[in-house]
């Protein structure tokens, strides 16, 4: 294969609104790759995880993704005419099941924000693998909308979803939002989900010492034996400006001690090839896993790298593909899609992009620059590319 691929743009979140260099449609054309669904990477890793952002804004301000400091009124947001349309997410979405995507996760920036989600969701949910099945459709949100929208969101086609809470406390999750935004109200979206069908719900919370870990417990109490599946996640250092300290990372073996001074805990088998999360179940008298009292899932990205299997893609949303959480750079889609490029071209694109994907940060962290050191490339924001 020639070693050329197509036209990358630098995503440093100040430059995101230049404008991107021609498309290399006739590269593309010279250089054809067809889907057949075993697309895989330079590590011989497949493609089978989507997450699309849809929007850059969100109506909260976790400190350890959008600061106000830096996201304040001032921030320069994307114009809406750099946002991908619908039609042309699902276009993307669509070459990418025909390479080997199974799953397609909704997210931003606050996702339910974007205006008619739903009919997204419609779009996405008609999709078909080439064995003609669904794939798994879901949306990571904060949960402040989710009261009024879970209905509107089961109906267009969406299975299951994910609500992002980092306590049950209310001064601690008023503090973390960082808009006073009460956690009673997120509780009562997680009620709606439930009762629209959406399921099963996970609920993530990222742990930060000394802000929210002493939620912990309680919140694996809360949600013990209701459905819910809770994971804790390692607070990373993704984009620049969270001001990121491995200091404040609480490991996920620690969390696993805490909780089990409390909850008898077994090793559950992964569920799937990629899977992100290690998951625990809770035990009943005898030690097996009580499939009603369920399971609590640790997103170690921090302390235990999962690089050799990621299988993930990003669509930022002005439609740049990344390639990894960590990366610097994505690979421009929309400048194929604006300059006419075909459903071929913009399926041969995909193909190359991916085929020569090397990266693995986590697995390389303690070798790179630092968060923000000058020495470093600066990185993309989570808000931009999604989680
Ligand atoms: N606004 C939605 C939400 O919060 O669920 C979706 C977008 S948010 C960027 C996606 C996920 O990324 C959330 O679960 C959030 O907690 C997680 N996240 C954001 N910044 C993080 C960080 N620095 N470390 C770990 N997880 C982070
Ligand atoms: Fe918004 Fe989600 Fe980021 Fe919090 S984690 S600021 S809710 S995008
Ligand atoms: Fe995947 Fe990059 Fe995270 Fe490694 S660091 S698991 S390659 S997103």
């Amino acid at each position: 294969m020639a070693e050329i691929i197509p036209p990358r743009t630098i995503a440093l979140i100040d430059q995101r609104l230049q404008v991107p260099p021609p498309p290399a449609v006739a590269w593309i054309r010279a250089n054809p790759m067809a889907t057949n669904g075993l697309l895989q990477d330079a590590r011989g890793r497949p493609l089978r995880d989507l997450r699309i952002s849809v929007t850059d804004r969100c109506n909260f301000r976790c400190s350890y993704c959008m600061p106000k400091e830096v996201f304040d009124k001032d921030y320069p947001y994307l114009p809406q005419r750099s946002l991908l349309s619908f039609e042309e997410i699902t276009r993307i979405a669509r070459q990418c099941v025909a390479h080997g995507v199974r799953k397609i996760r909704l997210t931003g920036g606050e996702p339910l924000l974007r205006k008619d989600i739903e009919v997204l969701i419609e779009q996405l949910a008609a999709l078909r693998t080439p064995d003609g099945t669904t794939v798994d459709l879901t949306l990571t949100t904060n949960g402040a909308l989710l009261k009024h929208k879970a209905k509107v969101l089961k109906a267009a086609g969406l299975q299951r979803l994910t609500v992002s809470l980092d306590g049950l406390d209310d001064t601690v999750f008023r503090t973390m939002n960082d808009v006073d935004f009460p956690v009673a109200k997120v509780l009562e979206g997680i009620e709606a989900a439930r009762a629209a069908g959406l399921g099963p719900i996970k609920v993530n919370m990222v742990v930060k010492r000394g802000t929210n870990d002493h939620e912990v417990i309680p919140m694996a109490r809360h949600f013990k034996g209701s459905g819910v599946v809770l994971r804790f996640i390692e607070y990373m250092d993704v984009g620049t400006t969270n001001g990121w300290r491995m200091g404040d990372v609480v490991p996920s073996a620690d969390l696993l001690s805490r909780l089990q001074t409390e909850f008898p805990l077994v090793a559950l088998a992964p569920t799937t090839a990629g899977e992100t999360a290690q998951r625990w179940g809770h035990a009943d008298g005898s030690g097996q896993h009580d499939v009603h009292a369920g399971e609590v899932g640790f997103i170690s990205s921090v302390t235990q790298a999962f690089c050799s299997d990621c299988n993930r893609a990003r669509l930022s949303t002005e439609g740049q593909l990344y390639l990894c959480l960590f990366a610097n750079q994505g690979h421009d889609l929309r400048s194929i899609l604006r300059s006419g490029g075909s459903d071929a071209d913009l399926a041969s694109a995909i193909g190359h992009i991916w085929a020569a994907r090397n990266d693995r940060y986590s697995e390389l962290r303690a070798a790179q620059p630092a968060q923000g050191s000058a020495s470093g490339p600066r990185r993309v924001e989570m808000s931009y590319i999604g989680g």
